[in-house]
């Protein structure tokens, strides 16, 4: 069997043209721009290579994005201030803070104080808390790209077996809930599970966001399967996932490609996210 590949670049570029821009087009007959800022502590080259893709999409959507870079000396009081003075500023609609942060700064707290109408992450407590709660709410990015892209596939997940690999706040626990909201019975691993393949054996669809290069082979998963591959690394130059991408494409029935695949859709979650935080604010005016 040779897998259809589920390509996040291009699942992001339909929604894109078909979804945001109107959405876009229709705040600005209102005079509202939806705007994002990213605060970027420090010049991590990764760190800095995300956000370039976010203001490249931002700025395809057309709506603005601003970085605000600190150095990496920046006290944690100045980072909340700093996140105060956007909680208070009626034009910008979204804030992000580009994670890792310097050790002396406490990412929960600097995450925390982010207002949630406009925690376009999707991080703070209220709105996981609504999340798990099956409100509406901003829901975290890489998480609601995967979910995308089941849907993009037409992929009805009532009654179906999820596995996911790696239970991390930003994308194992939250897609869990995601995928059970939608009838899955889901089954989640990580770093304790004994005998991991046993618990892929029967699963439809595999999500692995685990942080390990290529962790999942092909004589571990069925035959038919959907897989989800969230991780990414740069190997010798070359960027994999968390799924062996030769030999699972062979067993699978579709598969997500890295690059391409889930990160794509992640900014693409994250510009609608902006874009329905702006809207919310234009529905309460
Ligand atoms: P994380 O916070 O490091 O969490 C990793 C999870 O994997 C943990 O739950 C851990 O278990 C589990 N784990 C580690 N070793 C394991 C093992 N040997 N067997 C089973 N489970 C194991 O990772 P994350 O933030 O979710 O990210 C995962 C990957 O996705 C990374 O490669 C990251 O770069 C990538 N990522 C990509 C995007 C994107 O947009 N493409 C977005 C976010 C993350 P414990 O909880 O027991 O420690």
């Amino acid at each position: 069997m040779t897998a259809t590949i589920i390509s996040g670049k291009e699942v992001a570029e339909k929604i894109l043209t078909n979804d945001l821009r109107k959405k876009v087009e229709n705040l600005q007959s209102k005079n509202i721009t939806p705007t994002l800022v990213v605060i970027l502590v420090g010049d991590l080259g990764a760190s800095a290579s995300y956000v370039r893709q976010k203001e490249k999409f931002a700025s395809k959507a057309g709506i603005n994005s601003e970085v605000r870079k600190f150095n990496d000396q920046i006290s944690e009081e100045e980072i909340l201030k700093e996140i105060e003075k956007i909680n208070n500023d009626k034009n910008i609609h979204g804030v992000i803070v580009q994670l890792p942060l310097p050790d002396h700064i406490s990412i929960t707290k600097v995450l925390n104080s982010i207002h949630p109408s406009k925690d376009v992450d999707g991080f703070t407590p209220t709105n996981v808390g609504k999340l798990f709660l099956g409100e509406e709410t901003l829901v975290s990015c890489t998480p609601k790209g995967i979910m995308q892209m089941l849907a993009s596939i037409n992929l009805d997940l009532k009654g179906k077996n999820v596995t996911v690999i790696g239970r991390s706040n930003i994308v194992g626990k939250p897609v869990s809930i995601l995928c059970q909201q939608q009838h899955a019975t889901v089954t989640m691993c990580h770093s304790r599970t004994r005998d991991i393949p046993s618990k892929l054996s029967d699963a439809d669809v595999i999500i692995v966001a685990v942080g390990k290069p290529k962790f999942v082979t092909g004589d571990q998963v069925p035959s038919g399967c959907i897989v989800i591959d969230v991780g990414i690394h740069s190997i010798d130059g070359k960027l994999c996932g968390d799924v062996d991408f030769d030999s699972v494409s062979q067993k699978a029935s579709a598969i997500t490609p890295v690059p391409g695949g889930v990160g794509p859709m992640t900014v693409c979650s994250l510009i609608e996210n902006t874009i329905i935080a702006a809207e919310r604010l234009s529905y309460s005016e």
